[in-house]
């Protein structure tokens, strides 16, 4: 039998499987059209049938045409209309849909199947002659420009020219004849423009948008779209033809969109926006300006009670958020599609707390339906309320994605991505977004707009990106060639500084100070779940008391690294360090090292009494020391000044120490195999801090690590250095103390059968590793492998997510070999993988015992740890 390409949606049901062939939209039509849901009927092309395109140059498969053309005939049978014909017409729309919701990434026709014939039956058939042109009106600009690429700005200039001729507001405005003008000069437009006719046929409309379809899945938008979500890139879309019903046939019709929760907070009240006498596109346009559904209660109480009950049954079917489509044709009340919602973090927190507690879900589910990286925003700051008055705000929006963002004002997204870094954050200021901003709404900090609702893009992409957004306030007017927005007698320029609370709407002037966040109510209470999934232990990198003591706040079980060269820089200590760096002999270096020596017992103590009870893996130095010297010439001379020497002795130093490849030269155990004496100085403060530690009634339980070993020898020269030190100071046990080393080097991971004979511990250190496993240089890669993932050579950054199948594979190899050695020994992780959730899943996998990363993506480790434990399950 021939390949299937074409379904009725009651053809299926929603699977994993029919989400990928037909794509998200088309799977839950299907669903939908079996739950006794109002869906009007129709078709989807599959996703396959999108790639066979691709494949073969962009043509359709052998009997596409065939089966569209059947499934047509039959959708026609059950409306009993005919498309686009002179008597009784019907109308379809052709939309877009992925196997993830792609929201205005890729085209849209609607009314599809009017022509000039057509036009007049549906007026005569409908009685309404206007929303019958109006319709028409909208279906040649859309196909002129979603099919025929005429620009979309041509056909509004034509419109607006209309309403300027007529002296009207709103496109409502305009009677019968001033459409049916506007459709002729559309007509012309697309003439002039492309030297071809706008279609009257409906079969050439259908084909043309299906193959439009297909083509928007690689337009520039959508392509940097799945880039920055990390989406497949050969899923292909899926084609959903459906039958039209119009929300624009008068007073008794509206159309709109809603959630059945808020998707900013997760509150349980119906929430949406919606327009009388519409069409979908108006709604989320952001040109009017949409209502709360509370109002369709008043004006349409009876499908107001009808909607309500249809979501409720459609979130207690999926068990899950519903993000919904509407249309109210004279009186009658259709759903037109259904998807889970996209909520922030805050909302599917509350969410998931809330299902439990309404018996939809178990407490295992709730864990699973939180996207780890979506804490992030709960994990943000928060505009101190202490520090808030009312005449410090200077506009209220709406509360469109929650968190504060402070930032320079930048009126277009090219200067937001181009701009934005972290000495200079910015914050996007548009009237409206479009998907053509994506990038630099990514970059941005955090986006204002002057008009559109709760789910207008900003909203909505934003809300989806876990950034702080205000959308829709109005009392700011922008002026883009001027490059500064007015509100009341204030004006901000390109620039200046402002404050958004996108979780109350307001927006300020200037900086206003923050505050870290909490752990604490549902939040809280996830974790705790979280927590009983969870079998592998998540600790923190923490160089200070402070941060350890915020990780231990979000639940670090322990730190994975302490880094120690960070602490050789601070104050007085860096002139220590460089004059260790510039003594000429071991008596020179020591003496310096004895300046150093209780600065670092003190920065120990510090962290093991905020760690007391839990394990503290600290680093010996790893960077090469050239680090530590002075680079400009006035530092050069101050240090010269200091140790009483020549510059030209610097200078000199300095030309020694340098090296052509610093980051494979001299640094790690390296350091401490050719100056034992350093390595010397940090083991002694270890171990003094401990016992001053535990002297006072806390416990300090260091575990000790030597960086960048390959070579089972390097560290057992390391160690001696260990045991030499607690023979000297008559340790015995009075520390519980462990020696262990990272994986950086593809050699160690290679022979650490040999080295776990030796090792407490070992931890994966991935920066390194994937630096050196790739070849890539960590400091340097920024540079192509943006242009690597674009191009779909990698999937994803490998300095930001492990690469499973190279790095990946190295690690299990000595996951495997050191366990076949010491069964139990633990293998933890302490690159920047450490907390990225993907990295944390895998780490599980392979049977690592703990992972480690900064402090406030500790949580965000906690739940992928716990998700892991059940996908497993
Ligand atoms: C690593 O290489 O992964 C690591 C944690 O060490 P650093 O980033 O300090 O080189
Ligand atoms: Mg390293």
């Amino acid at each position: 039998m021939d390949k299937k390409y074409v379904f009725a949606f009651e053809e299926n049901k929603s699977t994993p499987e029919t989400i990928m062939l037909l794509g998200n939209k088309g799977a839950q039509l299907a669903e939908m059209s079996h739950a006794g849901i109002p869906v009007p009927p129709g078709f989807t092309v599959t996703t396959e049938a999108c790639n066979e395109y691709y494949e073969i140059g962009k043509k359709w498969p052998e009997t596409l045409e065939e089966q569209v053309k059947e499934k047509l005939e039959e959708l026609e049978k059950k409306m009993d209309k005919k498309l686009g014909a002179g008597e009784n017409p019907l109308f379809v729309s052709v939309r877009s849909g992925s196997y993830v919701s792609m929201p205005g990434m890729m085209d849209t026709v609607l009314n599809l199947g009017m022509n000039d014939k057509s036009v007049e039956s549906f007026a005569k058939a409908g009685g309404n002659e206007r929303a019958s042109w109006d319709s028409y009106r909208r279906f040649v600009q859309m196909y002129g420009d979603v099919v025929m690429g005429v620009e979309h700005a041509a056909f509004e200039k034509v419109l607006s020219t209309k309403k300027q001729e007529k002296d009207v507001k709103n496109d409502t405005e305009l009677t019968t004849d001033d459409l049916k003008d506007v459709v002729e000069k559309f007509k012309k437009l697309i003439v002039n423009e492309k030297g071809e006719e706008f279609p009257q046929d409906p079969w050439k409309q259908l084909t043309q948008s299906i193959d439009a379809v297909f083509g928007s899945w690689n337009n520039t938008r959508a392509i940097k779209y799945r880039r920055i979500n990390q989406l497949k890139n050969d899923a292909g879309t899926g084609v959903n033809v459906q039958a039209m019903v119009f929300g624009n046939m008068g007073d008794d019709s509206a159309t709109g969109v809603g959630f059945t929760r808020n998707p900013a907070t997760g509150e349980k009240t119906p929430y949406g926006e919606w327009l009388i006498n519409a069409q979908g596109e108006d709604v989320v346009a952001g040109i009017r300006t949409p209502r709360p559904l509370s109002e369709l209660k008043e004006v349409m109480p009876s499908v107001y009670e009808q909607l309500i009950n249809y979501v409720d049954t459609l979130e207690k079917h999926y068990k899950e958020i519903q993000d919904y489509e509407f249309t109210v044709e004279n009186g009658k009340l259709y759903i037109l599609q259904t998807r889970n919602g996209k909520r922030t973090g805050l909302a599917a927190v509350k969410i998931a707390i809330d299902m439990v507690s309404e018996g939809l879900i178990d407490e295992k589910t709730a864990v699973t339906r939180v996207k780890p990286a979506q804490l992030d925003s709960l994990l943000h700051k928060q505009i101190d309320e202490s520090s808030k008055s009312e005449d410090k705000v200077i506009a209220k929006g709406l509360p469109a994605s929650p968190g504060a963002a402070v930032g320079h004002v930048v009126f277009t997204a090219e200067e937001a991505a181009e701009k934005n870094s972290d000495d200079y954050p910015v914050i996007l200021v548009r009237k409206e977004t479009s998907p053509e901003d994506i990038e630099g709404m990514d970059a941005a900090e955090g986006v204002l707009t002057s008009t559109g609702g709760m789910t207008s893009h900003a909203a909505v992409v934003m809300r989806g990106m876990g950034k702080s957004c205000v959308a829709g306030a109005g009392e700011i007017i922008i002026n883009g060639k001027t490059k500064e927005f007015q509100v009341d007698d204030k004006t901000v320029k390109e620039g200046d500084l402002i404050t958004l609370d996108g979780s109350t709407g307001e927006v300020f002037l200037g900086e206003m100070p923050t505050v870290d966040p909490e752990i604490s109510g549902d939040f809280k209470t996830l974790m705790s779940w979280a927590d009983n999934y969870r079998t592998i232990g998540v600790r923190t990198n923490a160089d200070t008391p402070k941060d350890a003591q915020i990780a231990l706040d979000f639940g670090a079980e322990g730190i994975g690294l302490t880094r120690t060269e960070h602490m050789f820089f601070e104050g007085e200590r860096i002139k220590a360090v460089r004059e260790m760096i510039l003594a000429e002999d071991i008596e020179g270096r020591q003496k310096a090292l004895d300046k150093l020596l209780p600065m670092q017992r003190k920065d120990f103590e510090g962290i093991f009494e905020v760690m007391t009870g839990k394990p503290v893996i600290i680093r010996l130095l790893d960077p090469p020391l050239h680090e530590f010297l002075p680079k400009t010439k006035k530092d050069m001379q101050g240090l010269a000044d200091d140790l009483n020497v020549d510059i030209s002795k610097i200078k000199e130093l300095k030309d020694s120490l340098h090296e052509f490849n610093p980051m494979l030269g001299f640094r790690g155990c390296r350091l401490g195999v050719i100056y034992p004496e350093i390595n010397k100085m940090q083991i002694k403060a270890i171990f003094e801090a401990a016992l001053a530690v535990n002297e006072s009634g806390k416990e300090a339980l260091p575990e000790i690590e030597v960086p960048l070993v390959g070579n089972v020898n390097e560290f057992l020269a390391i160690k001696k250095i260990v045991d030499d030190v607690v023979k000297e100071m008559e340790i015995g046990d009075k520390v519980k103390y462990k020696v262990g080393t990272m994986i950086e080097v593809p050699r160690a991971a290679l022979t650490i059968d040999e080295i776990v004979k030796e090792a407490d511990f070992i931890s994966f250190g991935t920066n390194d590793l994937t630096q050196m496993a790739l070849g890539f240089s960590r400091d340097d890669a920024g540079k192509f492998i943006p242009k690597y993932i674009e191009e779909g050579i990698f999937k994803a950054d490998p300095f930001q997510t492990i690469d499973q199948e190279g790095v990946g594979s190295l690690m299990k190899i000595c996951v495997d070999k050191a366990r076949s050695v010491k069964k139990d020994i633990d293998i933890g992780i302490c690159g920047e993988h450490g907390g990225e959730p993907e990295s944390v899943k895998f780490c599980y996998r392979i049977g690592l015992s703990n992972v480690s990363c900064s402090p406030y993506r500790v949580a965000i480790a906690r739940l992928s740890a716990a998700q892991a434990a059940i996908e497993k399950e």
